[in-house]
């Protein structure tokens, strides 16, 4: 079986070794090794990335039988090979990992929380709680636990046990293998089953930082970084918070209170600015019925057109007397709206005009309809003239049957 020299010493970036088996994984070329300081993807922690002979390691593999499968970018045509680890990636995962053993005993210690399930993710990493309520607080305190540990410097010791000495340690879990267990000990704070690569102390981890938590049915999930991940995140948003405090010349404190006040105003601005447009429409409705008696026909365009809703209204208030027949069309962005109503004891059916008028702009997509009093609909419109011709037909039609 592959000797696994990761186990006795993560940070071992270089190694030698002969190849054992050559073959082929899904089309790939792939080598088995006598031995290797490659980590395959297990136990939550993603492989490690390198090279064999100054070719690409784009994947590595435990296999069933427990031999370290590489797999390749290319074809390896030699029996000895010198391997090299991507050793900016081993660390990154060793402080996720060991950081990740650190925070589930922090959540052990301080709310009585085993964890369920973690992922080491490419990006941010969880672990799993069972606890649907976890309040701001608590998690602050297994987090300041977490980086007291990170602060104390404590050793982590990696030793491989018997059943019965493990018996006598505090384990987190029950482990999930017998016979010679490997366990790793964040010195006199947490001992965990498990063959993953770890760091050498605590304060090899770095900062250990909740970035979020979600509620997930009976479970919390708990998003986390660590070490340089924590840092690449801190400045990020350290960024984002001056970029804020640039743009709106504030303090930090004041940012809050101020995007919460702008918000208000621009939700007070949006209902004034809603009432003005009313009392504009009364206006006008007003002003078209003094202007004229029976047929009121009135396009809008450019920057005077008028939005569906606001022609409805309109439509609306002009026939709300009697005797009147309104003919409303409005042309904007390459569309025209049409709204045409009559008042209850005036005989024309829009809905017929309106049929008509859609036809003429001669498009599939021109669409509307209504009852015989009240009918709108819109269609492409290129051009003012286009939307004019329209209306022009349903005058015409109206003009015809009157
Ligand atoms: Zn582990």
């Amino acid at each position: 079986m592959t000797v696994r020299l990761y186990r006795d010493d993560s940070f071992l970036w270089r190694f030698t070794a002969h190849v054992r088996e050559a073959l082929d994984i899904d089309g790939r070329p792939a080598v088995v090794l006598d031995q290797t300081a490659f980590y395959p993807s297990a136990g939550g922690q993603p492989n490690d990335l390198g090279s064999l002979n100054g070719v690409n390691v784009i994947d590595v593999i435990e296999r069933a039988d427990g031999e370290i499968v590489h797999v390749l970018a290319a074809p390896l045509h030699a029996h000895d090979v010198s391997g090299e680890i991507d050793g900016a990636r081993r660390v990154d995962h060793m402080q996720q990992h060991s950081g990740q053993h650190v925070l589930s005993q922090a959540f052990v210690t301080t709310a009585e929380l085993d964890t369920l399930a973690v992922h080491i993710g490419a990006d941010e990493c969880t672990l799993d709680l069972p606890s649907p309520r976890l309040t701001p607080a608590a998690v602050e305190r297994a987090e300041d636990a977490a980086n007291q540990i990170v602060f104390e410097d404590r050793p982590l010791i990696v030793r491989e046990l018997t059943d019965a000495e493990v018996a006598c340690l505090p384990l987190r879990k029950p482990p999930k293998v017998t016979g010679r267990i490997r366990i790793v000990e964040v010195e006199g704070f947490d001992w965990s089953a498990c063959g993953g690569t770890h760091v050498r102390s605590s304060a090899q981890i770095g900062m250990i930082k909740v970035t979020r938590t979600e509620k997930r049915g009976n479970t919390t999930r708990i998003y986390f970084r660590c070490g340089g991940r924590a840092l690449a995140d801190y400045r990020a948003l350290n960024q984002l918070a001056a970029a804020l405090i640039e743009s709106f010349r504030m303090s930090r404190a004041e940012i809050l209170p101020a995007i919460d006040r702008l918000r208000d105003e621009a939700k007070a601005m949006r209902k004034e600015l809603a009432e003005a447009q009313s009392r504009l429409l009364e206006y006008e409705a007003q002003e078209l019925l003094r202007e004229h008696t029976g047929v009121i026909v009135k396009s809008f365009d450019a920057r005077f057109a008028r939005d569906a809703n606001s022609l409805k209204f309109m439509a609306k208030r002009l026939t709300s007397g009697p005797g009147v027949t309104a003919l409303l069309a409005s042309n904007a962005g390459g569309r025209a709206h049409l709204c045409f109503a009559r008042s209850a004891d005036v005989k024309t059916d829009v809905a017929a005009l309106l049929r008509g008028a859609l036809n003429t702009l001669n498009s599939p997509a021109a669409k509307g309809g209504g009852s015989p009093e009240f009918a709108q609909g819109s269609g492409p419109a290129p051009d003012a003239a286009s939307a004019q011709a329209a209306l022009d037909s349903a005058v015409h039609e109206l003009a015809k049957s009157g």
